[in-house]
């Protein structure tokens, strides 16, 4: 299979990014957190699994960029930071000193050509639900000319299934025209994931964000409310929305900015996006235009994001056109 190597290098990175992340939530300190200058919150978790993951991609793909969320200037910032990311990622690399950590923050992504091969990586979408406990991703993928061809979501919070909900930790995947697949966080368990088969949009329920300023959810409801739609949306931090629509849980996905001159970030989209197409849904803006990757690191042409399991996907952007 195409992409075979990049995928096993990128499943590995972003298990071993998840274990750090669970390791630092179920600690009995408080996990230490700053603001960043757009005044969201960043923990020490955050920083120590794009570390990893960096290191692990730059061993077998130097000439890659590695465009991610964290930047090594929040470190700068925070001095005292530095060091308790170093005493995390210690535990998996016990070599790695401050200069390198710095320098791998910034791995590539200050000028990247988003028409070429580059990786993008959220070290833990949604750090709010990171330190509320709830849910959170690890999201890597792989693009090549503006195309996401390879994605990887650690989800450490998801039930494995609805049966065993107390049994915690999925990891979800998917490379270009492969299908999309979900394990669990251990590498166990591989099975292959569909999006569910509802074509009646009354019987649909619909994702969002937990967070209020991440997505209007009055204007989500009022387009439920036109599709006649009655169950009461599922609220989720995350690209684990993309992971519940992979795997049946739910049929729309729908992030309406509350700003409307907020775009989306790459990283934010690139991962969940591959993994719900290849598990037979449909991702597109609120035009039902697809997502260009290819712009930078935002998605400057998209306003928007809905995803569905594809046989819905024209009534709500009916219902989308009548009420926005
Ligand atoms: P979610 O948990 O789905 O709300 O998504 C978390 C992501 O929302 C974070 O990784 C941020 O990049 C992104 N985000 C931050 N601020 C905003 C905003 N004002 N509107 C939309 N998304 C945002
Ligand atoms: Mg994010």
């Amino acid at each position: 299979m195409i992409f075979e190597k990049e995928l096993t290098v990128a499943i590995s990175a972003v298990q071993k990014a998840s274990r750090i992340c669970k390791m630092v939530s179920e600690s009995s300190s408080a996990i230490s957190s700053v603001q960043k200058e757009d005044h969201s919150p960043v923990s020490i978790a955050d920083l120590a699994s794009q570390a990893l993951i960096t290191l692990a991609l730059r061993d077998y793909y130097p000439g890659d960029p590695i465009v991610g969320e964290e930047e090594a200037k929040t470190i700068q910032q925070h001095e005292h930071f530095g060091n308790k990311v170093l005493d995390l990622i210690q535990k998996e690399t016990p070599t790695l000193n401050l200069e390198t950590l710095l320098e791998i923050m910034d791995y590539g992504s200050k000028s990247f050509d988003s028409n070429k091969r580059f990786w993008t990586v959220d070290p833990i979408d949604g750090t709010k639900g990171f330190l509320r406990g709830d849910q959170f991703a690890v999201a890597l993928a792989l693009l090549e000319q503006g195309q996401v061809v390879l994605g990887v979501l650690g989800c450490p919070n998801m039930a494995i299934n609805s049966i065993e909900s107390q049994n915690r930790g999925v990891l979800l995947y998917a490379v270009k025209g492969h299908g999309a697949f979900m394990m669990h966080l251990n590498g166990q368990n591989t099975q292959k994931v569909f999006v569910d088969s509802i074509s009646k949009v009354t019987m649909a329920r619909f994702c969002e964000s937990v967070e209020i300023n991440h997505a209007s959810h009055d204007q989500h409801q009022k387009i439920a409310d036109a599709l006649g739609i009655t169950a009461s949306p599922c609220r989720m931090d995350s690209q684990v929305k993309y992971a519940a629509l992979a795997r049946g849980q739910a049929s729309i996905y729908l992030r309406l900015p509350r700003k409307k001159d907020y775009r989306e970030k790459i990283w934010d989209h690139a991962a969940g996006s591959i993994i719900v197409e290849e598990a037979g849904g449909k991702v597109t803006d609120f035009k039902g235009n697809p997502l260009q990757f290819n712009l930078g690191k935002n998605l400057e042409n998209n306003i928007g994001i809905l995803a569905t399991n594809k046989h819905l996907h024209t009534q709500v952007l009916e219902a989308i056109a009548e009420v926005i």
